[in-house]
């Protein structure tokens, strides 16, 4: 595989570019050459949503250099979330994508370099759409069942040419904004309903920082912490519809 070059779009803007290898994938001298096995992720959980207090924390963009860190933090609370990966992103970072679904985290698709996809040609759009599952799946075992639009721009057109459930939030953080931990803990504890679902981006420091705070938080106020497909267990998402709670 070639060096990528990765322009990282957050949906506050442009960071800087930067280059990225691919990964060698060479086996040491004299071991034979074993194929990755596929990742076995965890059964689903028995949780119902329409009865239990659930809130689904999401994560855009990623993954970047924290989510490392934010994945050990979910996994010491037992707490499942959802990451909306860009798909220039996956291959950096393939052994972050396979741990999130070796966690019971659910992996799913933000598009391939965050453009704005109202006013691009349907076939770009599928293009975005597509490469991204292919890059998740290769990476992790696991497709995408959910799209979550750059900037949440969509519109009919984008809906058809997407074909997934485009999942989008009823709270946002303004993470990508403030860059205060503090302010995100406040903001993803309080705000939340039953059956609320919390825009987050994992490329920040400050918002990683936060998630322990939060993740203490709504449970002290009776949260289960979930993926979106665990949210939605049991209600049908349809192909281009938009959810932003359940
Ligand atoms: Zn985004």
């Amino acid at each position: 595989m070639a060096a990528t070059t990765a322009m990282v779009a957050g949906c506050g803007g442009m960071r800087a570019g930067q280059i990225v290898a691919a990964r060698s994938s060479v086996p040491a001298a004299g071991s034979p050459s074993t194929p990755t096995p596929t990742p076995t992720p965890p059964p689903p959980r028995a949780i119902d949503c329409a009865r239990t207090p659930c809130v689904a924390l999401t994560f855009d963009d990623g993954p970047g250099e924290h989510t490392g860190r934010l994945l050990d933090d979910l996994r010491r609370e037992g707490a499942r979330a959802t990451f909306f990966l860009l798909g220039q992103n996956v291959a950096p970072h393939r052994d972050l994508v396979r741990r999130m679904a070796l966690e019971g985290h659910e992996v799913a698709n933000h598009s391939w370099s965050h453009p704005q996809l109202t006013g691009m040609s349907p076939d770009a759009v599928r293009s975005q759409v597509r490469r991204t599952n292919e890059a998740v799946r290769e990476a992790s075992g696991m497709t995408p069942t959910l799209f979550r639009p750059p900037y949440g721009a969509t519109d009919g057109k984008v809906a058809r040419a997407v074909g997934m459930p485009q999942i989008m939030w009823s709270v946002d953080t303004l993470d990508w904004r403030d860059r205060s931990a503090a302010r995100v803990a406040r903001i993803g504890v309080r705000e939340p309903g039953k059956g609320g679902i919390v825009l987050l981006h994992d490329i920040h420091r400050t918002t990683v920082e936060a998630v322990p705070r939060m993740l203490s938080g709504l449970k002290k106020r009776g949260f289960t912490l979930v993926t979106v497909s665990e949210m939605f267990h049991g209600k049908q998402l349809r192909p281009g519809h938009k959810y932003k709670n359940r």
